[in-house]
C-alpha cells in the first residue's frame, strides 16, 4: 500500500481534519489543529507530506522519526500537532486495512468503559451552578471549569474571595455528589496559585489544572509539597521529553497530553507508560473534535493509568460545530452516566461525513482566543 495524497479541511467550529488517501482505497482520518492557529498547523502538514506521499502507511514508526528527526527542528506546538494528525490518520489505516479497532493493535482492552467528564461554565466561570445542574440531568457527575477570572500577579483578596465563594457554593449546593476540577488555565502566577491552592483545599477539588503556566513547571514539586489537591497538566507539552523534565521534576499527579497537540497515538502510549512509571495517572486532554477523541479513546482503553477524559460535547467554544456533527457513527459515541464504551469500528472507529466536512470547510471562520487586559493595559493570560 501507498499513500497518494495528504488533504485538510479546517472546519467551524476550531478543528482542522486532515484525510490521507492511500492507492489500496483506504482513507484515514486525522485531527491535526492548534486551536487559533488552525492556518500555520495547516501549512506544517503540507510539507510534511513530502515524506509521506509514495511511503507505505503501515510504517508509522518509521514514518513518525522521519517527520520528527528528518528536518532537523522539531517539537513544540505546531510541529507536533501536525504530526499528531498524521499519526492519527495513519493509525485509522493500519486498522481499518486490519480490520481492527487501534487499540486491539496497542496490546488489547485494559478496561471496559472509560470515566468522561463535562466542562461547565465559559470562558469567565460564571454560571456554573446552573450548568452542572443542567449536566447531571446528562448523567455526568463529573465537571471542569475555569477556576479563577483573569489574576494579576499580584492580586487582590477580593478576587481570591470571588473564586473561593464560587467553589465554596458548588460544594455547598452538590454536596459530595459531584467531582469537580479547577482549571487555572496558567492564568495564576506562583505567588497567587499557592494562596489559591491552600484556600481551595478544604473545598476538596478532584484536581488544580495548570496551576501555574507550564513555562514555570518547575513550580509543580513546590505547590505539591504544600497542598493536597492533584495538580494536573500537560495540554502545553508535546513530546516525551517535555513531559520528561516534569516528571522528574515531580509535583504532577495528573498527566493530560493531547492527542491532537503531543505526536499523536504513537507519542501518547509512551507518554502514558512514562507517567505511570512515575505513578502519575492519564487525563488526555481533549476540547477538539470527533477523531481527536476517537484517537485520546485508543490511548485510554489501553493505558492502566488512565483515570479522565476530557471531551467537548456542548463546551463553550462549539459554536457553528458540535463533536457529533461531522460524524456518521453517532451511538458509538453515546456517554452513559458519563462513561463511553470502546469504540467498535476497524481503525479510529470514526466514520466521518466528508460531504459535511467539505460543505462546512468551505466557509469555516478562524477562529481566536479573546486578548484580556489587565486594568492597567498590560496583557494578560486568557
Ligand atoms: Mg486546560
Amino acid at each position: 500500500m501507498k499513500i497518494t495524497g495528504l488533504t485538510t479541511y479546517r472546519v467551524p467550529p476550531r478543528w482542522m481534519f486532515l484525510k490521507i488517501e492511500t492507492d489500496a482505497g483506504i482513507t484515514g482520518w486525522g485531527e491535526p489543529v492548534v486551536e487559533g492557529r488552525a492556518r500555520t498547523v495547516e501549512t506544517a502538514v503540507h510539507e510534511l507530506s513530502e515524506y509521506l506521499v509514495g511511503r507505505d502507511p503501515a510504517h508509522i514508526n518509521d514514518l513518525w522519526h522521519t517527520m520528527y528527526r528528518g528536518g532537523f527542528y522539531r517539537g513544540g506546538p505546531i510541529l507536533m500537532s501536525a504530526i499528531a494528525g498524521i499519526d492519527q490518520a495513519l493509525w485509522d489505516i493500519k486498522g481499518k486495512a486490519l480490520g481492527v479497532p487501534v487499540y486491539e493493535l496497542l496490546g488489547g482492552l485494559v478496561r471496559e468503559r472509560m470515566k468522561t467528564y463535562s466542562w461547565v461554565g465559559g470562558d469567565r466561570p460564571h454560571d456554573v451552578v446552573d450548568g452542572i445542574a443542567a449536566r447531571r440531568e446528562a448523567g455526568f457527575d463529573t465537571f471542569k471549569m475555569n477556576g479563577t477570572d483573569d489574576l494579576g500577579m499580584i492580586d487582590s483578596a477580593r478576587k481570591i474571595a470571588e473564586t473561593v465563594k464560587r467553589v465554596a457554593h458548588i460544594r455547598e449546593t452538590f454536596g459530595d455528589a459531584i467531582e469537580f476540577g479547577l482549571d487555572f488555565h496558567g492564568r495564576v502566577s506562583t505567588p497567587m496559585a499557592k494562596v489559591l491552592l491552600r484556600e481551595l483545599e478544604p473545598l476538596r477539588p478532584l484536581f488544580v489544572e495548570e496551576p501555574v503556566l507550564p513555562e514555570h513547571a518547575d513550580a509543580y514539586r513546590r505547590l505539591a509539597d504544600q497542598t493536597s489537591i492533584p495538580i494536573a497538566a500537560g495540554e502545553r507539552m508535546f513530546s516525551r521529553f517535555d513531559f520528561r523534565r516534569v516528571f522528574e521534576q515531580g509535583g504532577l499527579a495528573i498527566a493530560q497530553p493531547d492527542l491532537s497537540h503531543a505526536g499523536g497515538i504513537t507519542e501518547c502510549v509512551r507518554i502514558a507508560a512514562m507517567a505511570e512509571a512515575y505513578d502519575i495517572a492519564l487525563a488526555p486532554h481533549c476540547p477538539l473534535g470527533p477523531v481527536a477523541l476517537a484517537a485520546c479513546l485508543q490511548v485510554d482503553f489501553v493505558a492502566h493509568n488512565a483515570v479522565l477524559q476530557e471531551q467537548s460535547m456542548g463546551i463553550h467554544y462549539n459554536r457553528g460545530g458540535e463533536v457529533l456533527d461531522y460524524v456518521v457513527n453517532r451511538a458509538d459515541f453515546a456517554i452513559v452516566d458519563g462513561w463511553i464504551k470502546p469504540l467498535p469500528k476497524p481503525g479510529l472507529g470514526v466514520e466521518i461525513d466528508e460531504a459535511r466536512v467539505i460543505a462546512a470547510s468551505r466557509d469555516a471562520p478562524d477562529w481566536r482566543n479573546p486578548v484580556w487586559r489587565h486594568p492597567d493595559g498590560s496583557i494578560a493570560e486568557w
